[in-house]
């Protein structure tokens, strides 16, 4: 793209529907939003927890920032390596129950220093064809041979690995994928991993603070029972279901070192701000001792599900927070979301190439903070608007 280019590029953007323009929030993130000057019922942020405007998290916050100053000032090797941080990484290393932990800025950063650290030219990253750009980005800057599997065919994945003859493999999966909220068989990808000598990475960005990952979900990653190995590679982020901001990778304390001495994101960035460390200490005490957040989540889920029954969009199969209401084409999917926002409700409309062409869909995000009236609103809204 050459200067003089830009505006033409735009415009054909214009011309086909597909320009995104941002919308400015006023206030806290929640599920009632001030966005464009106008007040919304909104289903479309992360923040499935509600903690992102918490009171405990917010204090931690004031107390840190009044202590500690705001910026870290400098790298993790030089001299921005707070004891925040430090301690941070121990507490959660121990929430996930893996040896340790290191902080990034982001979950984009995180993938981007670890893949790169572990694979070069001579590697191979097998990936989900519907995992986050982040990881699809990632194993193209190691450069190692990208090979991307049908999503969640592990028989296809477990015949393409043993075809393989690079010199290091790794497999790359989002726990929870992020369009459509179904979940990854995380103990049959290690099975996978252990057979061909792989590592395992597992980006929990949507799953971390949120599964119960109990009986409810036997092929889930179990953070409460996560079972130390040596090829497991953990990443999840921070700024979804925890509320604040950043992300962690768990493994070996080997891998956690080796990191710190190759993982060109975590050493060429200036650290994040210690309040923030302080703001996701308080907000893992939070997701440990309220359970009743991911209770009231899998309430919404249910009353969700049988709320959809007689509307002629079915709902995406998924138990995670993430429920796609599928409505086919790009228009249909667009008049709805502009339905609903007209009636006072925030919720995107997702459209290719972001999802398969014929399944535009409204992604809808149930939060622990929306009240079983809010779900209610939705479902009167959308029977309203049902053709
Ligand atoms: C949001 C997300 C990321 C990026 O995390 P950030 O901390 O926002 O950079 C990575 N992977 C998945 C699956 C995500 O949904």
């Amino acid at each position: 793209m050459n200067p003089d280019q830009l505006a033409f590029a735009l415009a054909d953007l214009d011309s086909q529907g597909l320009r995104r323009r941002r919308r400015v929030l006023d206030g806290p993130q929640g599920v009632r939003v001030r966005v464009d000057g106008r007040d919304y019922l909104s289903f479309s942020s992360n923040d499935y927890l509600g903690l992102a405007n918490h009171p405990e998290i917010v204090s931690a916050t004031q107390l840190a920032v009044a202590r500690f100053g705001v910026g870290a000032g400098a790298a993790h090797l030089l001299t921005g390596h707070h004891r925040l941080h430090h301690e941070l990484e121990a507490e959660l290393a121990a929430f996930v129950g893996l040896p340790a932990a290191l902080l990034f800025s982001t979950g984009y950063m995180a993938s981007l220093g670890v893949i790169p650290a572990l694979l070069d030219r001579h590697g191979e990253v097998f990936e989900d064809r519907l995992n986050h750009a982040s990881l699809v980005d990632a194993a193209l800057l190691s450069r190692a041979k990208l090979t991307r599997y049908p999503h969640l065919d592990l028989a296809w994945l477990d015949r393409r690995l043993g075809e393989s003859v690079a010199q290091v493999k790794l497999i790359a999966t989002d726990t929870v994928f992020s369009m459509d909220g179904d979940l990854a068989p995380i103990p049959e990808l290690l099975a996978l991993a252990e057979k061909h000598d792989a590592w395992l990475y597992v980006d929990d960005a949507h799953g971390f603070g949120v599964l119960e990952r109990e009986a409810e979900h036997p092929h889930a990653l179990s953070a409460s029972r996560l079972t130390p190995h040596p090829s497991l590679i953990y990443m999840a982020t921070l700024g979804k279901a925890a509320g604040v901001a950043g992300a962690f990778v768990a493994g070996t304390e080997e891998l956690v070192e080796w990191l710190v001495n190759r993982a060109r994101t975590y050493i060429y960035t200036t650290a994040q701000p210690p309040l923030l460390a302080a703001a996701v200490s308080a907000s893992l005490k939070l997701i440990a001792g309220e359970p009743w957040r991911r209770q009231r989540l899998a309430e919404l889920i249910a009353r969700l599900k049988a709320g959809v029954a007689d509307l002629p969009w079915p709902l995406v199969a998924s138990d995670s927070p993430i429920q796609p209401l599928l409505v086919g084409g790009n228009e249909d999917a667009v008049r709805l979301a502009e339905g609903l926002r007209a009636r006072g409700i925030l919720i995107p409309a997702i459209r290719p190439p972001t999802v398969p062409q014929g399944q535009a869909r409204l992604r809808i995000s149930l939060s622990a903070a929306h009240g079983v009236a809010d779900l209610d609103s939705l479902l009167a809204a959308l029977r309203e608007l049902a053709p």
